[in-house]
């Protein structure tokens, strides 16, 4: 079956992209590598978002719950664990190539984010050995912190978020290498009206413990101090890993971003793009924007595949 759009990648732009597609009547094919939901679900499910216009707040796993409730409800098909690593051309059609199949379409939307994210890492004695042992890079569910000693690594909206989030049922303490957040103004305000305890101007240095995380070392303006811990959270931005794009014959910038004109087109006739892979002058990423754009993106390949009298 030649599908009209294959989107790539089934987070906040793709499964917009899909509804959009859908409200068209495009038989829409969504693939994604891992889970459906994006940044939302593997990076920070448990963080409340404040941004999405309608919802003054709203948990970023119920957000993504919803997205992918909303792009079903449409006709959506989403298809998880399916990574694309090659974009083929047919006649009138492209390939859309996997590790374990091919599926084909008329047009193409990259979603594709941050591609395959990692967690940046501290790099600290510790960091690996502890991993999954009280170290990680995303809180675990409130519910197995109580009684746990939390120590959250970062100076971001996330680390300041999930703080507040612990510090809600247990000890927390957040350390910055800085002597001043980099986080929204109101995400500071919240912070401020916690009980979280702060550490600025503070380096970690080493996790410790036997068969568990039991200490962080830190270094506070040249004295090592060590504070006691059960959990380790780091939480100091992710690497970007947009290897797959590569492959995709299409025009990137010096960072591997994906050029894009302003209807989303980009340098491959009938193939589309929207989100945080996308580059233009004033970009801004976030998850209205990448919905706006998405909007725009399946407007576009709608036009490219049906070609209405209009466009
Ligand atoms: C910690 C943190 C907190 C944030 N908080 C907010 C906030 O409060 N408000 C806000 O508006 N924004 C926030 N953002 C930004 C927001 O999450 C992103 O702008 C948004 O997720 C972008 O959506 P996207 O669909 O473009 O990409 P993503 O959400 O990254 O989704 C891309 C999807 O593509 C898939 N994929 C990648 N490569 C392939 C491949 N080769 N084949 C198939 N699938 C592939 C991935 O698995 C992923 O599911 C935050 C980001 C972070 C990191």
């Amino acid at each position: 079956m030649i599908e009209d759009v294959i989107i790539i990648g089934a987070g906040p732009a793709g499964l917009t992209a899909g509804i959009y597609a859908r409200s068209r009547k495009m038989s829409t094919l969504v693939l994604d590598a891992a889970d459906a939901g994006g940044q939302l679900i593997s990076l920070y499910p448990d963080k409340g978002i404040h941004n999405y216009p309608g919802f003054a707040e709203v948990q970023a796993r119920k957000l993504s719950e919803r997205l992918v409730a909303h792009a079903e409800s449409m006709g959506c098909r989403i298809l998880e664990s399916f990574r694309v690593l090659r974009i083929e051309q047919g006649d009138g059609f492209f390939i859309v190539k996997g590790e374990d199949g091919e599926h084909m379409a008329r047009s193409v939307i990259v979603a594709i984010g941050i591609g395959l994210f990692k967690p940046r890492k501290l790099g600290v004695p510790g960091e690996e050995e502890f991993h999954g042992r009280g170290m990680d890079y995303v809180l675990p569910e409130k519910d197995r912190l109580v009684d746990k000693k939390v120590v959250m690594i970062g100076g971001g909206n996330s680390a300041l978020e999930m703080a507040i989030i612990a510090d809600s049922v247990t000890d927390t303490t957040l350390i910055h290498r800085r002597d001043c957040f980099r986080a929204d103004e109101s995400v500071v305000e919240s912070l401020d009206r916690s009980g979280v305890k702060r550490l600025l101007e503070t380096k970690p240095v080493s996790i410790n413990g036997e068969d568990k995380v039991e200490s962080v070392t830190v270094d506070c303006n040249g004295e090592l101090i060590e504070i006691p811990a059960d959990v380790v959270i780091i939480n100091i931005g992710t690497t970007p890993d947009l290897e797959d794009l590569k492959e995709w014959s299409l025009e990137l910038d010096s960072e591997g971003l994906l050029k894009v004109e302003g209807d989303m087109r980009t340098s491959r006739p009938g193939i589309f793009a929207c989100g945080d892979v996308v580059i233009y002058p004033g970009k801004y990423r976030q998850i209205v924007t990448a919905c706006g754009e998405a909007a725009t993106a399946a407007n576009s390949a709608y036009k490219f595949v049906k070609k209405p009298y209009w466009a």
